[in-house]
């Protein structure tokens, strides 16, 4: 699989330039990914970036780098990482703010795959502006969808690698050796947010923010929803008939 590159001008911001990107694709693809937390967005990013070349671009991977490396920066991402404890939504202005600094990332020649942003209507807004300045358009809205009880399931079940942050399952994708990477030997680790309480308020988020944007894009004609249901092979391959055909043929 090519490697997503370390991001690192999503991730820390407009001062860090990006290295081991991979080749240039034959063309960006700029995509937006929609589903509630734990319906495997993440997983699909890292298919699709493999496939297609864009680069997966996760507000709350923003968020949990801030975290990690104790440089929050500003009192806005003091306070946006106290919302997120809580599972609860960052304020739009302090995402816009984080994402219009960013914005060199958005025009990036390997296109992109926005996950996690936008959230709202009004951060959905807001980029389509932006996206139109950029002359950046979207190609396609990717909903995807799945019973809410499979994703608490999926969601209370998952564990993280506190080193290379890869993401097992207690029941689906154990790993090897209870509570240690199989990759890089690290401890495994539950997300703060991927405990029941904050579960909870999480999907309550999504309900009342989040699904009302599979509305605002049906309307402009750019969505396509994609059962989350079965492997991550099984998504994949609905997700990329979803796309079409340019999306069938290896970048
Ligand atoms: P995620 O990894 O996308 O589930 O994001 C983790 C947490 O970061 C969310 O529960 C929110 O607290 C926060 N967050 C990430 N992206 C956004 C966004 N676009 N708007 C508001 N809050 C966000």
């Amino acid at each position: 699989m090519i490697p997503t590159g370390d991001r690192a001008a999503w991730l820390q911001g407009p001062k860090a330039t990006c290295s081991g990107v991979g080749p240039m694709p034959g063309r960006a693809w700029r995509l937006v990914l929609l589903g509630a937390p734990g319906v495997g967005k993440g997983t699909q990013a890292t298919l699709l970036h493999d496939r297609l070349g864009c680069c997966p671009l996760s507000t709350g991977d923003v968020f949990r780098h801030a975290k990690a490396c104790g440089c929050a920066g500003s009192p806005a991402m003091e306070n946006a990482l106290g919302f997120m404890k809580r599972g609860e939504l960052v304020p739009d202005a302090t995402v816009i703010d984080m994402v219009r600094e960013r914005a060199r990332c958005l025009q990036c020649g390997h296109g992109f795959m926005l996950d996690g942003f936008p959230r709202t209507v009004q951060q959905a807004r807001t980029l389509d502006a932006m996206l139109a300045e950029l002359h950046a358009p979207l190609d396609a809205v990717l909903s995807f969808e799945l019973p809410t009880p499979e994703i608490v399931a999926r969601l209370s079940g998952r564990r993280t690698c506190s080193g290379c942050k890869r993401t097992f399952h207690l029941m689906h994708s154990p790993p090897k050796a209870a509570g240690i990477c199989d990759d890089c030997g690290a401890p495994l680790f539950q997300r703060e947010d991927d405990r029941d309480e904050a579960i909870a308020v999480r999907l309550k988020a999504y309900d009342e923010s989040t699904a009302p944007l599979a509305d605002f894009y049906r309307a402009k004609g750019l969505l396509r929803v994609v059962s989350a249901e079965g492997s991550p092979d099984d998504v994949f391959a609905r997700a990329l008939k979803a796309l079409g055909s340019e999306a069938m043929v290896r970048a």
